[in-house]
């Protein structure tokens, strides 16, 4: 239910003018179209880049930008200056512009010929300066975009497109996304509500609600037939408990997940959905709250985040559509409780049920228990540990009013050595940088939610490029955050984003 990343375009889009004659003009679409190819080749990068004719004019400059932005396929442009291109050119296009873009500051070749070079060289080979005109207008119009400065050809370059290009395609991905909430958000909590109406126009995707009855006739649709086929996926994916088993005691519980689970998918499906909440507080006519289902769901790509909280299952969404075809995954997750031990403080991360298998170390056995909270029948899910000893990050996005906030914080997560016999859900260890007792005061400070999007596969310079595109504030707690600094910070942005 992920797009494949390798069906989407960003287009490579070369700035020049007449001024040079046809013979340079030649020569700046041949070496533009060596570095598509080389882009091409990169397993670094997931899209396809997309060569277009050099743009040396203010009409072709608009057209070919108009042209990105009405290509379903186009989530995104990068735009070189090998040779001088007047920025005011460019004006009416960037205007214009509504896909994100990357400014590539690179240059065809990556020494200079010192012994051979003449005067048809300086003439061709100019970004150093082109660049920077075209940066000035870029800035002058106070438009967002990502810059990559180096050889074309360098490893280190050809990563940081193809993480961005990752960033595109999330941002892509939420444009006309619908996600759906089952019931509102849990009673009286705050950082889980906002404006969906802001959410809608900033960030291209609509929330909204269906009744828990429009779910509950769907699940109760579904066939004895393919909950029998779904049960026989789950007994050759899991370590089943033994009373989940045929003729168990709980086996009539089995069938109700799998049941509900069917159900949801169905519901997703037919309404063309990324992601959705639900909320324990209303679950009317469903008999046990959905675990194991919603755990497999948001595995297969959904956005989901509980109690009603929409902008988490938005960015959940996003974010494994950007770390989509790389090892380890992106999960919906809560800082549930703390070890504050000071030889190694660090945060235990969970969810009562619904903790996403991509995590899973190992095999995830799937068990059922009881459920202190929701008065419904005993759920059932996948109870699993995490990977450790990998960089990771969490982030969350809040609504302050005035302007949206993704907060990020690096993470180190560590492994599972302790025995949990009593803990029935699946959990996740980590330590934040630059330490747990700096990183809980500056996310506190800065108003972060409990529920997150954990990362083991997105940096924060990913996450920074996603907010840039979505014009809202990021703020970002890592190895070098210190108290004083961050709040300043905060301080100073909310001047800007007033
Ligand atoms: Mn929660």
């Amino acid at each position: 239910m992920l797009t494949d990343l390798s069906t989407k375009e960003i287009w490579f889009i070369t700035g020049s003018q007449h001024l040079y004659g046809p013979e340079t003009l030649a020569q700046v679409a041949e070496h533009s179209q060596k570095i598509v190819e080389a882009f091409g080749q990169s397993s670094l990068i997931p899209v396809k880049i997309v060569w277009k004719p050099t743009v040396k004019t203010t009409d072709e400059i608009y057209e070919t930008l108009m042209a990105a932005n009405h290509a379903p396929d186009c989530i995104g442009i990068i735009t070189w200056m090998h040779t001088f291109s007047p920025a005011k050119m460019w004006i009416r296009g960037l205007s214009a512009l509504q896909k994100p873009m990357l400014h590539l500051h690179t240059q065809f070749n990556q020494d200079i010929p010192w012994s051979t070079m003449d005067m048809d060289f300086m003439n061709l080979n100019q970004a150093a300066h082109g660049d920077r005109e075209f940066g000035f207008m870029v800035s002058r119009l106070r438009k967002n975009r990502k810059v990559v400065v180096g050889h074309w050809a360098e490893e280190r370059v050809q990563k940081q497109i193809g993480e961005w290009t990752r960033v595109a395609a999330g941002w892509d991905d939420w444009q006309g996304a619908k996600f759906a909430r089952f019931g509102d958000n849990m009673r009286y909590v705050a950082v889980t509500d906002g404006d969906k109406v802001e959410a809608e126009t900033k960030f291209g995707f609509s929330v909204n609600t269906w009744g828990i009855g429009d779910l509950v006739s769907v699940v109760n649709s579904i066939g004895e037939g393919e909950v029998k086929t779904l049960i026989e996926e789950y007994e050759a994916s899991y370590n089943m408990a033994a009373s989940l088993l045929a003729g168990g005691a709980n086996r009539k519980s089995l069938e109700t997940a799998a049941r509900i689970e069917l159900g949801l998918e169905k519901f997703l499906v037919d309404g063309n959905f990324k992601g959705f909440s639900d909320t324990f507080e209303d679950l009317h006519g469903i008999e046990q709250l959905p675990g194991i289902a919603v755990q497999r769901l948001m595995a297969k790509g959904y956005g989901f985040a509980g109690e009603g909280d929409w902008k988490t299952a938005a960015l959940v969404r996003a974010m494994k559509i950007m770390g989509q075809g790389l090892e380890g995954g992106n999960a919906f997750m809560e800082d549930y409780t703390y070890h504050l031990n000071p030889s190694n403080p660090s945060i235990l991360g969970s969810h009562m049920l619904e903790v996403d298998p991509v995590l899973a170390v190992n095999k995830p056995s799937c068990e059922i228990h009881p459920l202190g909270i929701g008065g419904k029948a005993d759920p059932v899910r996948l109870v699993f540990n995490s990977r450790g000893n990998i960089d990771s990050l969490v982030a969350a996005l809040m609504d302050f009013g005035n302007h949206f906030r993704l907060l990020i914080n690096k993470t180190k997560a560590l492994d599972i050595t302790e025995e949990m016999p009593n803990l029935p859900v699946a959990r996740v260890l980590w330590k934040p940088l630059p330490d747990l007792y700096t990183a809980a005061e500056a996310w506190i400070l800065a108003g972060g939610a409990h529920h997150t999007c954990y990362s083991e596969n997105l940096s924060v310079e990913q996450l920074e490029d996603f907010a840039g595109i979505a014009g809202i504030e990021s703020l970002v707690i890592d190895e070098d955050t210190k108290i004083r600094d961050f709040k300043n910070t905060i301080n100073w942005n909310e001047i800007y984003y007033r």
